[in-house]
Formats: C-alpha cells, sequence, structure tokens
C-alpha cells in the first residue's frame, strides 16, 4: 500500500476508502521505475481490444504528455478534481472510464473544458481513457468486478454490444438484493419493487444503462442493476414485474478502472494510485 504524500488530504481519503472497500480499489507502490506511454498504451490496447467496440469517444490516447511514465493516477471521469488531483500527485498519466472527448460534442475548447485541457498540457499529463472495454473486460471490467464483488458469477450476456451479465443468485426479493448492493456500495440505491417475489436471476450492466432494462427482462431477469434510473423505467418496472435497482454510475463504475490500472502498474513496474472523486450520481 502506497501513498505518495501520505499527510495530504486527499490521500487519506484515498487510504480509507481503499481500507474500506472489499477490492478494486487498489494501491500499488514500485518507486523508481518507469515506462514508455507507447508501450503503456499497446498493453492498454491488447488488454481491453477497442477495436472490438462501437463507442461514443476515442478510446486510448486522448490528451498526449510526456513520453515516459513512471506514476499512473486512475479514476472514473476525467473531472477537473481528478486531473488536479493527479498532479498533486505528480502524476505522468491519468486512466479514466470517462474521458473528455465524445460523439456530438462542438469541438469548441471554451470554459470546463479549456480548463481541464488547460491543467493537462501545463503539466504534460498524459490523459488516457477506455469506455465500453472497460466496461466489458470479462475479468477486470466494470460489470466482471461489480459482479465479483457482489458475489454474483456472469453466465450469460444481454444488451448492446452484450455488455450487460446475468447470474443466478438467491435473495429472498428486491429489497433485500437492494441491501446487499447499498452494503457493498456504501451508498443508497433506488428500489423499483412490482412484488415481493424471489429473485433468482439477476442482470447488471454498469453506468447509465437504463435502456437496457427490456433485454435484461428479455434474458429472464427477476431484476436489473444499472447506475442510474430514467423515468420509463418505473413503468417498466412495475408493468412487467422486474425490479429495477439504480445504485448510482459513479458507484456501479469505480471498480473497472482501477482493476486495470492496478494490472498496468504491475506489468510495467510502475506506481499507480486510484483516486476516488465522491459523486452522487
Ligand atoms: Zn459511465
Amino acid at each position: 500500500m502506497a501513498c505518495l504524500q501520505a499527510r495530504s488530504r486527499q490521500c487519506k481519503r484515498v487510504l480509507s476508502r481503499t481500507n474500506s472497500t472489499p477490492a478494486g480499489l487498489v494501491l500499488r507502490h514500485n518507486a523508481g521505475m518507469s515506462t514508455a506511454r507507447t508501450t503503456l498504451l499497446q498493453s492498454l490496447d491488447d488488454l481491453l481490444q477497442p477495436e472490438r467496440f462501437k463507442d461514443y469517444g476515442p478510446n486510448g490516447l486522448q490528451v498526449e504528455g510526456k513520453p515516459q511514465i513512471a506514476r499512473l493516477v486512475s479514476g472514473v471521469t476525467a473531472s477537473r478534481a481528478l486531473i488536479e488531483a493527479a498532479i498533486a500527485q505528480n502524476a505522468d498519466a491519468i486512466l479514466v472510464h470517462h474521458g473528455l472527448f465524445w460523439r456530438g460534442q462542438d469541438g469548441r475548447i471554451t470554459g470546463w473544458m479549456k480548463e481541464r485541457l488547460r491543467l493537462l498540457l501545463a503539466h504534460d499529463i498524459n490523459l488516457l481513457a477506455y469506455h465500453l472495454p472497460l466496461d466489458a473486460h470479462p475479468e477486470l471490467g466494470n460489470n466482471a468486478r461489480l459482479g465479483q464483488l457482489l458475489g454474483w458469477t456472469c453466465d450469460a450476456h444481454f444488451g448492446e454490444q452484450a455488455l450487460g451479465c446475468v447470474a443466478t443468485v438467491d435473495y429472498d426479493n428486491a429489497q433485500s438484493l437492494a441491501q446487499h448492493i447499498e452494503q457493498v456500495l456504501g451508498r443508497s440505491a433506488t428500489l423499483v419493487q412490482p412484488d415481493a417475489r424471489p429473485v433468482r436471476r439477476v442482470a447488471w450492466c454498469s453506468g447509465g444503462a437504463q435502456s437496457y432494462f427490456e433485454a435484461a427482462i428479455a434474458a429472464g431477469a427477476d431484476a436489473f442493476v444499472t447506475g442510474e434510473i430514467s423515468e420509463p423505467q418505473t413503468h417498466l418496472a412495475r408493468e412487467m414485474g422486474v425490479a429495477f435497482i439504480a445504485a448510482g454510475h459513479h458507484a456501479t463504475e469505480r471498480y473497472g478502472v482501477a482493476a486495470v490500472a492496478a494490472q498496468m502498474a504491475a506489468q510495467h513496474g510502475i506506481e499507480h494510485l486510484f483516486i476516488d472523486i465522491d459523486n452522487p450520481a
């Protein structure tokens, strides 16, 4: 366990979260080693195979920084808070699930975008982002890690690009399922429970996958777990008799990026620090 500046408030938060979380938030410390950016990117591409996905933004290197990487920070979203925390930790690269660039943006570098880019460029920090490939990786991805944390074994897939997972489980009802999730993720969940029947098959997909609900129902789920809920899902849950649980977009997507970055740190002998920028959404 390493904390690069043990007395900083940021670091204490990281450490306390790491200690209280069963898995996923892993810190590695390999002082003095570094790897080429191109080598790290090749390893990430080999592991996550972005070419297999049709995604909403570019996977891989989004902002080019220094050519050599000794210290990698991981986090869910390339927010200004994460970039500032990475700067405080002297990071050479940041690996995120939610990068800066998405399809449909108008491309202007103003306001919040200017500020995030200014910080990255001023400190010569590489921004590496993997979106759907990081959801989908069968061992280190968001859905795999969430399933592991909750004790679920994915035995079938559903939804867009087969990202969603289904597992056989044994809960008395959707409420006890929701309580288990709340306990493991350390936050409250939104539950729409149409009836009190047992949950034998659970379907899940991290983040903002509420639109996969019908595919989850078609896959035979008694309950569907994702990060967010929108208005129509309440009615679908009630009318189809399938429970819907929204456990937080951020909370369900903390684990994949930390696991992938830890794997990269181990493989290349570099330092890694996962920084959790709290987000109630
Ligand atoms: Zn997401």
